[in-house]
């Protein structure tokens, strides 16, 4: 390398720092210089060989300049103002900034005037502080002659993302969910999450607790600083199934005996998303073959008037005990389902032809 390429490369590493340090302006920095009694140059340094032998006196390095002294060539090297420079004056809670000493002589004393940073390392050459919580102090650096004052800024991490476990949730009237919300990046110090439901009426949350309170859908927001994250509830009358259908009380026979020439009034209520189509009661007997039972176009409502009532002849049912074994529902969309359990869940769902 030349030796232009090497000063250059030299300013340039100079420039650099000097943009990522923040010279802090000294409040009283003076520095003491001594003259000889007739003497034409300042001396930083009193045991500096020219003052020798001479009468000298101590004056701030100000004063020197003001009287158009030059520096002693001697002892020039010394007598730089002292100086301070910080990384930056504004930190994140957590974050850390630099702080450079040049020709700060003593004993060098760094105080905070509150507890918004702390200082963890000094020496007379360099310091390093931290934010704590947010807020504005004023770092404080005294050395021999000299006074720097930085006023810091601590800040809270925000939160730049929100996330959300669920994005879209369908609930019964009356149930709850716990929505749980993640907040990034993990230092943040804004953690406090706000929320908020589109409808009150559909679904009110709290603290991330949703109810369902009638049918509808509603929007929940979850809100953490500027960022936020959504939730969509669908709130049911009813915990139907997934082809839509629920049906959630049936009494057929009361386990009662009736004659084959006699009908057996079945009731039931069945809540359907869509118009319930038809309705297919299934009745087994031991050692003989289902009988399916249709009843088609049982109604042409959904929502409240949910409650069914079917007349079953028995002059097709051989004499024994029939159970109601499953319903088939089918609605005007085609969509099918077969429910069963009803031996066990509505034991009394049963007949006996004599
Ligand atoms: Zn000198």
């Amino acid at each position: 390398m030349s030796r232009k390429a090497f000063g250059i490369l030299i300013c340039f590493i100079l420039l650099i720092t000097s943009v990522f340090y923040i010279p802090i302006k000294t409040k009283s920095a003076s520095i003491r210089v001594y003259v000889a009694s007739h003497g034409t140059v300042y001396h930083a340094d009193y045991t500096c060989r020219h003052l020798r032998g001479n009468n000298y006196s101590s004056i701030s390095l100000g004063e020197a300049r003001r009287r158009g002294l030059p520096p002693c060539s001697a002892c020039t090297g010394n007598i730089y103002n002292p100086s301070a420079s910080i990384s930056t004056k504004k930190i994140y809670v957590g974050e850390t900034a630099k702080i450079k000493l040049n020709y700060v002589t003593g004993n060098v004393v760094w105080s905070t005037s509150n507890s918004n940073i702390s200082i963890v390392e000094k020496s007379n050459t360099k310091g390093k502080i931290k934010g704590i919580k947010k807020g504005s102090t004023t770092l404080t650096i005294t050395g021999d002659g000299c006074i720097f004052k930085v006023k810091i800024k601590v800040m809270n991490v925000p939160a730049t993302k929100l996330k959300l476990n669920k994005t879209k949730c369908n609930l019964v009237v009356k149930k709850s969910v716990k929505l749980k919300a993640k907040v990034s990046p993990k230092n943040t110090t804004i953690k406090t999450v706000t929320w908020k439901s589109s409808d009150e009426k559909v679904a009110t949350v709290n603290n991330g607790v949703v109810t369902a309170k009638k049918e509808g859908t509603a929007k929940i927001t979850a809100k953490c600083g500027n960022v936020k994250a959504t939730c969509v509830i669908i709130v049911e009358k009813y915990s139907y199934s997934e082809q839509g259908f629920l049906v959630s009380a049936i009494s057929v026979g009361d386990g009662k005996k009736y004659k084959q020439n006699e009908s057996v009034m079945c009731t039931t209520t069945i809540h359907s998303k869509k118009t319930l189509d038809q309705v297919t009661l299934v009745f087994a007997k031991e050692g003989e073959e289902d009988k399916w039972i249709d009843f088609t176009k049982a109604s042409d409502y959904r929502g409240k008037k949910d409650k069914y009532s079917f007349d079953i002849k028995l002059s097709d049912f051989s004499a024994g005990k029939w159970q109601l074994k499953n319903i088939v529902l089918q609605d005007e969309d085609g969509s099918m389902e077969v429910v069963r359990g009803f031996d066990t869940k509505y034991p009394k769902a049963c007949f006996t032809v004599e």
